[in-house]
């Protein structure tokens, strides 16, 4: 068959773009398709402190085009669009892109994870700008300041709890007053002074759109229906991430929540197909980590390429 490609990579966060430089620099001629978010959740932060190598930080945005940069210096190749299914059951592979297919002696699955988010335009307009879903990314900024943190699962306590590091207050706001956290982690958020409860409470919207910063939230209190302003410098989502895994579903494992699940790292139960990044992790979920996985598929690959072709 013609035109069949040795290595598609679905995704170019930070796994998808290690994947793509490690393959491009074996000579595999890697295809890399960009998904509906390119760069990934990289490309939705600020500054980046915790990635090795920049003593001075990064930007997020600017660390994902490096590494793009990096591996089409070797030949790896990018294309817009994304993948809205594919066919797993034989060799090569069938990959459904927008409006064409392409074929893949191996794939690589680097299609990440999307924080949830509550869905409200001042919400997204103030990403970046006092609006997060990653504390460990962006918690630093608001030291000495007041945070607001959304959601009432471990995520959220997580948060709360590693926020109160660099806050002087943390309010957790939760739209019921039943936890779906653990005991153990709800508990942990509940003995710590400077973590306050706000329950049966949603917000409604993030103000101030028009300084580019958050000031405060509108808040609704679902119970007695009062509707008020409560002040604050940061909003941090904690409401949980959606694997983007839905296009494989019933051809590859998932667990309960969709995360695509590996053995040793990488291996998807179909052999030729391997799964990198935050597709497969639930637990770490940092762009050191999803680089790592991203390397560990490229190298199973070339591996797997060697013994099947
Ligand atoms: P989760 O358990 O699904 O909790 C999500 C929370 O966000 C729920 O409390 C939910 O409220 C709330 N929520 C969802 N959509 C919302 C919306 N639109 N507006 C307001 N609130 C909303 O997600 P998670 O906390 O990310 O945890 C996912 C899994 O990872 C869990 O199995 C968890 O145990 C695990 N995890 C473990 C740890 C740890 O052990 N250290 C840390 C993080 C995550 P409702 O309760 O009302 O639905």
């Amino acid at each position: 068959m013609n035109n069949v490609r040795n290595v598609v990579i679905l995704g170019s966060g930070c796994s998808g773009h290690t994947a793509a430089l490690y393959t491009a620099r074996a000579n595999l001629k890697p295809l890399v398709i960009e998904g509906h978010e390119p760069g990934g959740q990289l490309s939705m932060t600020t500054l980046v402190e915790n990635f090795p190598g920049f003593p001075e930080g990064i930007q997020g945005p600017e660390l994902v085009e490096n590494m793009r940069k990096q591996a089409a210096r070797f030949g790896a190749e990018y294309q817009v669009g994304h993948v809205t299914s594919a066919d797993l059951s034989t060799r090569p592979f069938k990959v459904h892109i927008s409006h064409h297919v392409v074929h893949a002696r191996t794939l690589i699955i680097a299609s990440g994870a999307s924080a949830r988010w509550l869905g409200l335009p001042s919400e997204q307009a103030l990403i970046g700008h006092g609006v997060s879903s990653c504390a460990t990314c962006d918690g630093f900024f608001f030291s000495g300041k007041e945070i607001v943190v959304v959601g009432g699962g471990d995520s959220a306590m997580e948060e709360a709890i590693f926020l109160t590091r660099f806050a002087t207050k943390v309010t957790l706001i939760h739209r019921r007053d039943q936890f779906r956290a653990s005991k153990i982690m709800l508990e942990r958020a509940q003995r710590n002074d400077k973590i306050h409860f706000l329950t049966d409470t949603v917000v409604e919207e993030v103000n101030d759109v028009s300084k580019k910063e958050v000031t405060s939230l509108r808040v609704r209190n679902l119970k007695t229906g009062d509707v008020y302003d409560f002040p604050t410098s940061a909003l941090f989502l904690g409401i949980g991430h959606n694997p983007n895994a839905k296009m494989f579903e019933g051809q590859l494992d998932t667990d309960s929540d969709g995360y695509l699940k590996t053995k040793d790292n990488v291996f998807t139960r179909v052999p030729g197909v391997f799964a990198c990044g935050d597709v497969q992790d639930r637990r770490y979920r940092q762009a050191i980590t999803a680089a790592g996985s991203g390397c560990m598929a490229a190298l199973e690959v070339e591996k797997f390429l060697e013994e099947h072709e």
